[in-house]
Parts: structure tokens; C-alpha cells; sequence
């Protein structure tokens, strides 16, 4: 039985927690809670601000001078974690009466917004947490495979996980459901420790395809695959604009150099791990493609092929995150511009350049200034063909900028 709203905890919050929610966003950190009494791990509660009488005074009563207090203003609903920085996550702007029913109808809405808008693949995010207004739950489809993570206390409580998972199974069908377990989330928000394995179904591997590029998924075990699918749009873009001989840098399973090879006379993966890239090579004759796959450092590989002069028509530069916070930044621009500077020395007039990055901390400006200044280094003319960010199956909401991480431009070099 779902509790009533008006027997649930109520949290109060800071004004400057209360203005984020008004502006738009979902979360409320620790050092804006004022008062959460006996709350318990991922406990549903009502959202409160604390009602301050001398920032907007009350009217007095007719004909007294008396201001009576102003009642608390409720701003929502949300779920709280004991353990997080992020102690509450908003669920709704409005009281909520039975939560398993929210989020069976965020999940069905999740999959809707998926038909209308996710093209040509059978590989996509089903639930992209905040972006889906289900914080906390990321749902990943690989064709009859779907891949499951859990982030918060809420989101792990028996009767949320098992809703989210007859919701997942009545909808979509899928032959099996893999949790994907983040052991250091887990411990963050002091969960039980727990280990990767399949809640629904027996199958564990399957072939997905993106775009009609075919890809192996195997969800557990030693050789675990598994996809950027956020790049997914971004791989056709660079597709169809590249041609000749293309670079892959950080290549991981193979996911712009197998498009690219479509395109492309000759294509060459690099990445600094050789499981990834047995897979990609497996990748590849799945799709009858030849391609040269190298196992190095990217940042030595470019340093070398630039100073003996290489040259490419296609070259893709897709790092990992280098800024993980905001500390990192300076650094991590420095790497950006390293990397893009030895691309743009390597590209022919004419070539393409895929620059990509997917850390939240470096903005889109940054990442134009970071080749705008390594283009003028090199006195080299860069035209943007197309300003990209993530697949459309990872929305990005107005009001929470977190949901937008991933940036990707795509330029003509002269
Ligand atoms: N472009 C890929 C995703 C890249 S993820 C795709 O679309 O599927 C980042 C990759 O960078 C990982 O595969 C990781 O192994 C690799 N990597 C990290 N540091 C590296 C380094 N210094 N040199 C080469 N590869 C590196």
C-alpha cells in the first residue's frame, strides 16, 4: 500500500535550494537542507521551503497589525539519500500518491519518447535517469538484451526495482535483463555491495546494430562489451562526410572506425586496451570490413605519426573524460588541445576532423576555443560542418545542464 502524501516525511530546504528547483533542476544538495528528521534511505518525502517572514512579510490581518506566519511553501516530491551529497532528487512539483504507479508511467512515457524519436538501431537508452524524470535508473537496450543500472537508494528498494522491472518486461519483451552493477556508486551511497548478473531471463549475449553497422554484446564475463550509444547519431554524421584514409583515435570496440569504413578507403583503430580492440577486430569481420587496429597511447601514437609527417583524410578524436570535476578543467584543456593539435597537422586540406568530448566540466566553447587556438597554432582554416552533442535517446532537459555532457563537432579542415 502507497503511503498517503500527507503521511510522508517532510524535508526542508534552504531558499537557494528552493530557487534551483524553481529554475528547473532536480536536485537539492546536503548544504541546502535545513531539516530532515528520521528520514530513511530512499524514502519518498515532501519537499518544503523553509519559510522565512522577513524575506516577504505576510499582509497584516484586516484592521490589526498582526502578519501571521506564512505556511511553508511545498515545492514537491522527491527521494531522499542519507548518504549522498545529492540529497534529494525531484520526482514531481506535486504531492504524489502512488509511486509505482509514477514510474511505471515514466518508464512507458521513456519508451514512447524512444519510438517517436530513435531511428535505425535497435541498440539505444531506454532511461536516461534525470533526462527521463527517473533519477537514479539508466536502461540500456542491446536488441532483446536490456542492461539495467541503479544508482541511488531509492532506485535499489525492493518495490521500486521490482515495478521498474515488470514495467520493463510487459513493454518491451526483452529475453533477459542484466543489472550492470557500479560497485563505487554503490558504496557512495552506502548500498550493500553487490555484483553484475542477470535479474530476468538466461541470455547474456546477442548482435545489435547501430545504423545497420552490426555489433557483438555480451553483457558478463571476461570479454563484457557494450556501446557509447550517446555517439550513435554522431557516427553517421562522421560518416557521411569522411572519406579516403581515416584515424580512429580511442576507438574502443570499434564504433566510428566501423561506420567510417563504409565511407573510407582505409580505416586504422587506435586504443590503449587490447580487450576493446579484440572485440573491435571481431566487430569488424562481423561486418566484412578490414580494418588495422593498433594497441597504443594516443597521446604517443599522434606525438609520433605527426612528427614523421602521416597524413589522413578522417581523423576522429573520442577521449575519455579528462576533466572528472571542475579542478580538473586547465588540465584537461591542455590534453584537448594537444590531441587536436596533432590532428590537424595530420589532416590533407580537405580532411575531416571528429572532435569529440564527454566531460561535463568542458563546455561546448571551450571545446571550439581548444581548436580555434591549436587551428591557429597551425595557421590552418577550420570550417564546422555540424555542432553535435549526444543521441536524442539521451535527452538533454532545460534547467538541469548535467543531462547535456556530450559534445562532438565535425569541421572541414584547409
Ligand atoms: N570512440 C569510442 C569510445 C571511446 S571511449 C566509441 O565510439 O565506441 C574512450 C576510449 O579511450 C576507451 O576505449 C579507452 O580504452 C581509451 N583510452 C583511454 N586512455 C587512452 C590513451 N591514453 N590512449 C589510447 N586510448 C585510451
Amino acid at each position: 500500500m502507497a503511503a498517503k502524501p500527507d503521511a510522508r516525511p517532510v524535508v526542508i530546504i534552504s531558499r537557494r535550494g528552493a530557487d534551483r528547483i524553481r529554475a528547473g533542476h532536480v536536485w537539492v544538495y546536503r548544504s541546502d537542507i535545513v531539516e530532515a528528521k528520521d528520514v530513511q534511505p530512499g524514502a519518498l518525502v515532501t519537499v518544503q521551503e523553509l519559510s522565512d517572514k522577513n524575506v516577504r512579510p505576510t499582509r497584516p490581518l484586516p484592521g490589526t497589525n498582526v502578519r501571521p506566519a506564512r505556511p511553508p511553501r511545498t515545492l514537491g516530491t522527491a527521494f531522499y539519500s542519507t548518504a549522498s551529497q545529492i540529497a534529494l532528487r525531484m520526482i514531481s512539483l506535486h504531492p504524489v500518491g502512488d509511486v509505482d504507479q509514477l514510474l511505471r508511467e515514466r518508464i512507458r512515457d521513456a519508451i514512447a519518447y524512444r519510438e517517436r524519436f530513435v531511428e535505425n538501431t535497435n541498440a539505444y537508452r531506454v532511461v536516461f535517469s534525470e533526462g527521463d524524470l527517473l533519477p537514479g535508473l539508466i536502461v540500456d537496450r542491446y536488441n532483446d538484451i536490456l542492461s539495467m543500472q541503479v544508482l541511488t537508494q531509492a532506485m535499489d528498494l525492493d518495490h521500486i526495482r521490482s515495478g521498474v522491472v515488470s514495467e520493463l518486461k510487459e513493454k518491451l519483451q526483452p529475453a533477459a535483463i542484466v543489472e550492470k552493477v557500479d560497485v563505487r556508486v554503490r558504496q557512495l551511497e552506502q548500498l550493500p555491495y553487490k555484483e553484475s548478473g542477470l535479474i530476468f531471463g538466461q541470455k547474456t549475449s546477442t548482435e545489435f546494430q547501430m545504423n545497420g553497422v552490426r555489433f557483438l554484446y555480451e553483457a558478463l564475463g571476461g570479454q563484457k562489451t557494450g556501446a557509447f550509444l550517446d555517439q550513435r547519431e554522431n557516427y553517421a554524421a562522421a560518416e557521411k562526410y569522411a572519406r579516403g584514409e581515416a584515424l580512429d583515435v580511442f576507438c574502443y570496440q570499434g564504433g566510428f572506425g566501423l561506420h567510417l569504413a563504409r565511407t573510407c578507403e582505409k580505416v586504422t583503430g587506435v586504443d590503449s586496451s587490447l580487450p576493446a580492440l579484440e572485440i573491435a577486430e571481431k566487430n569488424a569481420q562481423l561486418n566484412g570490413r578490414e580494418i588495422e587496429w593498433i594497441e597504443a597511447n594516443a597521446f604517443d601514437l599522434l606525438r609520433d605519426y605527426s612528427d614523421q609527417g602521416k597524413k589522413y583524410d578522417c581523423i576522429v578524436l573520442d577521449p575519455p573524460a579528462f576533466a572528472k570535476s571542475k579542478r580538473d578543467l586547465a588540465t584537461a584543456l591542455r590534453g584537448y588541445k594537444e590531441l587536436n593539435l596533432r590532428a590537424l597537422k595530420m589532416l590533407r586540406p580537405g580532411g575531416i576532423l571528429v572532435t569529440c568530448s564527454c566531460s561535463y566540466h568542458v563546455s561546448a566553447s571551450d571545446l571550439l576555443e581548444v581548436v580555434a587556438s591549436a587551428a591557429q597554432d597551425l595557421h590552418r582554416i577550420v570550417r564546422i560542418l555540424e555542432n553535435r552533442g549526444q543521441s536524442k535517446d539521451h535527452p538533454t532537459v532545460l534547467g538541469i545542464p548535467e543531462t547535456a555532457y556530450l559534445k562532438c563537432l565535425l569541421a572541414i579542415v584547409s
